[in-house]
């Protein structure tokens, strides 16, 4: 799975994600990554979301909606990830999920369950890409 979040010179944001499926893929399964909210979310006043995981899980909680609204609401993008990887794990305990999460102003953050994630980050002025690695958070973290 690869999701995308940008931001462009204006400020103008995207998000999107494309996957290959979750292992075992069914045919016709269209999985979580092309629902919005889900596979990835971005409202431009707030910020972006992108998601992977078990996403038939995954998708019945909106998590990328959810990250938005959680930033939308103050937390960081770190706080908005890990509050919706706690949502998730509370319910399914052995959930594989990362979550990655981009401010309006490029602040950027991560939170995963089941594996170590990880995700690349390059703003305007850097001149290489910086890779960050999001623990699993367990479910009484
Ligand atoms: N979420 C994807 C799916 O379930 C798989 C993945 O993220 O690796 O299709």
């Amino acid at each position: 799975t690869i999701s995308m979040v940008v931001i462009d010179r204006t400020g103008a944001m995207a998000a999107g994600t494309s996957t290959n499926g979750a292992s075992h893929k069914v045919p016709g399964r269209v999985g979580d990554g092309p629902i919005a909210g889900s596979g990835s979310y971005v409202d431009g006043d707030v910020g972006a979301c992108g998601a992977t995981g078990d996403g038939d899980l995954m998708m019945r909680f909106l998590p990328c909606y959810q990250a938005v609204e959680n930033l939308r609401r103050g937390m960081t993008p770190t706080e908005a990830a890990e509050d919706v990887v706690r949502r998730m794990l509370s319910k399914h305990p052995a959930i594989h999920s990362g979550i990655v999460v981009v401010s309006k102003d490029g602040d950027h953050g991560a939170a995963a369950s089941g594996w170590t994630f990880t995700y690349s980050f390059r703003a305007g002025e850097m001149k290489s890409t910086e890779v960050v690695t999001a623990q699993p958070l367990e479910i009484d973290q």
